[in-house]
């Protein structure tokens, strides 16, 4: 009794320490899944946007079928808009039962200042975009200490970007990007991560330094909290 009692201890103080370690690190790891699908971790919070979506939707880009495993409980679910190639009815259900899974769409974001009030380091602010065929399309700007990570999701619009300022990585689709290129306006950002690419898609014209072209799945960026 007394022995079991000791490796129950042991175990404990085990998974303690494993927790605590890693809640200490001062990075923020940004995984792309597919389309506008990524993950994002500080170790303790766990955070998706548009994922999971529907593998291959509209011939754009499947995925790994093993990410819809291995998610951490209570992970937060962000949707810029609900069209299949950003979000899966069935999934984020499956998400939100099986995970426990936060969920914040188009319809519902006025819930995010609650959520906001729990998260240590993190807030997440939903812009108001349009983007057609949708009523509601939502871009985040989610900020990490004093890091700002920006989604654009699919809107192509550049009025609600152009008022964001210092944006540390900015992840956008070629549309926004192209729109952006022709009218010579540059936004405040010092990378770019280009997603939401057809398999093959190429991307004409010269890529900029700070441009990473995101089309390989489990392709991950780490920031640094410097601050
Ligand atoms: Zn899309």
């Amino acid at each position: 009794m007394k022995n079991s009692q000791n490796k129950i201890f042991v175990i404990i103080t085990l998974i303690f320490f494993m927790n605590f370690g890693y809640s200490q690190t001062d990075e923020i790891k940004i995984k792309f899944i597919g389309n506008c699908g990524m993950y994002l971790t500080d170790g303790n919070i766990n955070l998706y946007v548009d994922f999971p979506y529907k593998s291959g939707a509209h011939k754009y880009m499947k995925y790994d079928e093993n990410q819809l495993y291995n998610i951490s409980e209570n992970s937060i679910f962000l949707f810029t808009h609900k069209h299949k190639d950003h979000y899966s009815k069935k999934l984020v259900r499956k998400m939100k039962k099986k995970y426990n899974g936060k969920i914040y769409d188009n319809w519902n974001v006025n819930k995010l200042d609650d959520l906001n009030n729990t998260l240590n380091n993190f807030s997440i602010k939903a812009i108001k975009t349009p983007h057609s065929f949708t009523f509601k399309h939502y871009s985040y700007l989610i900020t990490w200490h004093n890091k700002k990570i920006y989604f654009t999701g699919d809107t192509g619009s550049l009025e609600a970007i152009n008022g964001v300022k210092n944006i540390d990585w900015l992840f956008t689709n070629p549309w926004l990007f192209m729109n952006a290129k022709s009218k010579k306006i540059k936004i405040d950002t010092k990378m770019i991560g280009l997603y939401h690419l057809y398999p093959n898609q190429k991307i004409e014209g010269e890529i900029p330094k700070n441009m990473m072209i995101l089309k390989k799945e489990n392709e991950i960026i780490t920031i640094a909290n410097n601050q």
